[in-house]
Order: structure tokens, then C-alpha cells, then sequence
């Protein structure tokens, strides 16, 4: 190790040729100097998909950028170039590769490849055979898609083997099976009758079809190529999004060495209403009704109230808002009538472009109060006994016919006075 440091060091002096002062690795993977091994791998498999020439097509400035984070991850993963580029920076690995006679290839498709399976290229590539896609649900109070949030999860999904990049060999040596050369399949001689032959193409039972040979099994994943992972995922809830939204993550399902990883869809599902326990959660709006960006309460109000008026409610809303409501006194609130309180719905989610705009018009929805009135099944007797005398007197002075007041077309029989109240 020290003679290497010093060989290294001696090669920078000697060959310090001026280089086109090449962007940070740490910068590049935007992570800090003190990142794990784990981060890197991270950084990396977000980047190089984002900057894949296949998602870019005609963008140099992305083919650039897929080069560099390819050449970065490329040095910080691999321990020794990691602390050489420490101590000596670009110049310092540089040498370092120089000094190695016919180093291994630098190709940013090979790694990709290696990464995700498929040959270097992201999902869109025709001619490459795609992984299943998945599917996961996501159970949301209301409340989440009032205010949005960012939600973590984790999902169990098949990755590529880390520690052997996915060729299942420990030193990462795979070669041909010499059964079938390669082909993974062999020829058999199968008898149907005495003297009558049939050759079967069969899968080779040396390599199990791989047409590879390991000699050292990656320890890991005893070969297989994949693991099995929890995965921790995060996606972004926009205040507003509908039930059923379907979040799609490109290339993030199953990953295997023979596909391209297909596409990992999270639906987004509403919860059940339920008595929340933290004062947070006790909101009324915990109880609203969603319907599209509308949202529906039903309010109680007692006789009295809906009848003299002379009330107030405070609402509280799922983002812990008040919405007022209230009659003065004199203002009747008929049984079952609908009040809409305009913008105090759902926020207004637009799935952009996607989205028609005839039918959508940027505006929150409407939170719609539907009274119900409550007339009260028992009274004190002195209490019956003055309502009724109050009915008796009024009803004789200004009872209504409700018959014609029905607005009905019937009229039969000729109504004879007052009669209800
Ligand atoms: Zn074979
Ligand atoms: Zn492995």
C-alpha cells in the first residue's frame, strides 16, 4: 500500500498534464465525501437512470452527464480508486489506471447493464425483453390528500445481486458451460420405436439453460444473481390527488440480469374514517365525504335552531381550519336543505398536461353541508302543555291550507277553513 501511494504520488508529479478540470465524483452522485458504499449505489441507480440517453433522446448535455456519473460511481465504488481519488483527486486516478496494463473496460452502457440488466439501456429500448410490472397499494386518511405529504414505505422486491453485480460468481468469473457451449440447450436422441430416433432439443441440465458456468457461487445469493430486498420507497402526495391515483416509478420493479426492470405503479387508496387519538386527528373533517374534489358534511341542527335560527358551528377542517357556519335569528333551515360553502373542498390537483381543461377549471372544490333537523321525542308536561296552547291560538289565526300550499294539482275536497299549522 505504501509503495503504491508513492508510485501514485511520483506518477502525478511526473505526468501532471493539465486536464479539463473534471466536476467533483462526490458532487456528480451529489453525495458528501463521508457517503457509505450503500449511498453510492443509491445515487447511481436514481442518476443513471434519470440521464439514460434513452430517456433522452438528442440531449448531449444528459449523455454527458450519464458518462460522468457513471465514471464517478465507477471510482467511488471501488475501494482502491475510492482513496486514491481521496488523497490525489482525478489526476491520481488517472494515473493510477495508466499504470495498469489493459484495465477493465469503462464503458457507462456495460455498468448500466450490470445495474439494471438489459444490455445498457433503461425500459423504453426496443428489443429488450421487460420485467413484470408491480403493483402496490397505499392506504391514506383523507387527510393526506387534503394536505399532501410525502409518504416512506418499504416494498419487497427482487434486486440485482450488489456483491456480485449480478453474474452470481463470487469473483465475479462466469464462463461458458462447455455441456452446451453456450447455447444452453443440448440435443437428444429421444426412441419413439425400435430403430425410430427423434432428436429433442432439451435444456442443458449442467447449466439449467444460463449456458454459464461458476465455479465460485457469489456467497450472497448463492448464485441466483438476485436478492430479495426491502426496499424503502418515497413518493410525494400532491394535495388534491384523487383516489385510485396511480404513482408511477419507471423501472423500479423486479430486477433481474435478463430484463429490464418493469415499471413499480403505487395506488393510492382512501382509508376509513376513523376517531383519531391525537388532537390532529380529531378534526370533523375527519369525517367528510369525498366525492371527486367535492367534500360532504352533515350537520345536526335542534328544532329550535332550524327553525328561530340564531346559531353558530365551527368546522373544523382536515388541515385544522375553522369554517363558520350560523343563521341570525329569523333565518329557517329546512330539513335536508344543502348548503355549499364555495373552495372549502378538495384543493385543486392537475395532472398537468394529461389533464383536459375544458373540464377542469383550476379551482378547489365545494364543501357541501347537508342539514339534518332534530325534532325532540320528549318535553316536560308544562312545557308540552304551552307549545300546545301556542299552536291552538296561532293555528286559528294564520294556519296554512297544506294541500294548496303543496303546489300539488289536486284539489279535492274543498278545503274548510284553517287548517294545520
Ligand atoms: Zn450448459
Ligand atoms: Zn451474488
Amino acid at each position: 500500500m505504501q509503495l503504491l501511494r508513492l508510485l501514485v504520488a511520483l506518477a502525478v508529479v511526473l505526468f501532471s498534464v493539465v486536464v479539463i478540470a473534471a466536476e467533483d465524483y462526490y458532487k456528480v452522485l451529489g453525495l458528501a465525501k463521508s457517503a457509505s458504499e450503500k449511498d453510492i449505489k443509491r445515487a447511481y441507480r436514481t442518476l443513471s437512470k434519470k440521464y439514460h440517453p434513452d430517456k433522452n433522446p438528442g440531449d448531449d448535455t444528459a449523455r454527458e452527464k450519464f458518462v460522468e456519473i457513471a465514471d464517478a460511481y465507477d471510482v467511488l465504488s471501488t475501494s482502491t480508486l475510492r482513496k486514491i481519488y481521496d488523497q490525489y483527486g482525478h489526476d491520481g486516478v488517472e494515473q493510477h489506471r495508466k499504470g495498469q496494463a489493459a484495465g477493465g473496460s469503462h464503458d457507462p452502457f456495460d455498468l448500466f447493464s450490470r445495474f439494471f440488466g438489459g444490455g445498457g439501456h433503461s425500459g423504453h429500448a426496443p428489443g429488450h425483453r421487460r420485467g413484470p410490472d408491480m403493483e402496490v397499494r397505499a392506504s391514506l386518511p383523507l387527510r393526506d390528500f387534503y394536505t399532501g405529504r410525502e409518504i416512506n414505505f418499504l416494498v419487497e422486491k427482487q434486486q440485482i445481486c450488489d456483491s456480485c453485480e449480478g453474474t452470481g460468481s463470487k469473483d465475479r468469473h462466469v464462463e461458458t458451460c462447455d455441456r452446451c457451449a453456450g447455447r444452453g440447450v443440448v440435443l437428444q436422441k429421444h426412441m419413439l420405436a425400435p430403430g425410430m430416433f427423434q432428436q429433442v432439443q432439451m435444456q442443458c441440465d449442467r447449466c439449467h439453460g444460463q449456458g454459464k458456468k461458476i465455479k465460485n457461487p457469489c456467497p450472497v445469493c448463492a448464485g441466483s444473481r438476485v436478492v430479495k430486498n426491502q426496499v424503502e420507497t418515497s413518493a410525494v402526495i400532491e394535495p388534491g390527488m384523487g383516489k385510485g391515483t396511480r404513482l408511477v416509478f419507471e423501472n423500479e420493479a423486479d430486477e433481474s440480469p435478463d430484463w429490464i426492470a418493469g415499471d413499480l405503479i403505487v395506488i393510492l387508496d382512501e382509508k376509513e374514517a376513523e376517531l383519531g387519538r391525537s388532537a390532529e386527528e380529531r378534526t370533523d373533517g375527519t369525517f367528510f365525504r369525498r366525492k371527486g374534489k367535492d367534500l360532504f358534511w352533515k350537520e345536526t341542527l335542534s328544532l329550535r335552531e332550524a327553525w328561530m335560527g340564531d346559531w353558530t358551528r365551527n368546522l373544523t377542517h382536515l388541515d385544522g381550519h375553522v369554517v363558520h357556519l350560523g343563521r341570525r335569528r329569523g333565518e329557517v333551515v329546512q330539513p335536508l336543505a344543502v348548503e355549499t360553502v364555495s373552495g372549502e373542498g378538495m384543493p385543486h390537483y392537475s395532472e398537468g398536461h394529461l389533464h383536459d381543461h375544458h373540464e377542469d377549471d383550476g379551482s378547489a372544490g365545494n364543501l357541501y353541508i347537508e342539514y339534518t333537523v332534530v325534532l325532540p321525542d320528549q318535553m316536560e308536561s308544562g312545557m308540552e302543555k304551552d307549545f300546545h296552547a301556542l299552536w291552538e291560538k296561532w293555528r286559528k289565526k294564520i294556519g296554512v291550507d297544506l294541500a294548496k300550499d303543496s303546489g300539488r294539482p289536486v284539489a279535492p275536497p274543498p278545503a274548510e277553513g284553517k287548517d294545520e299549522l
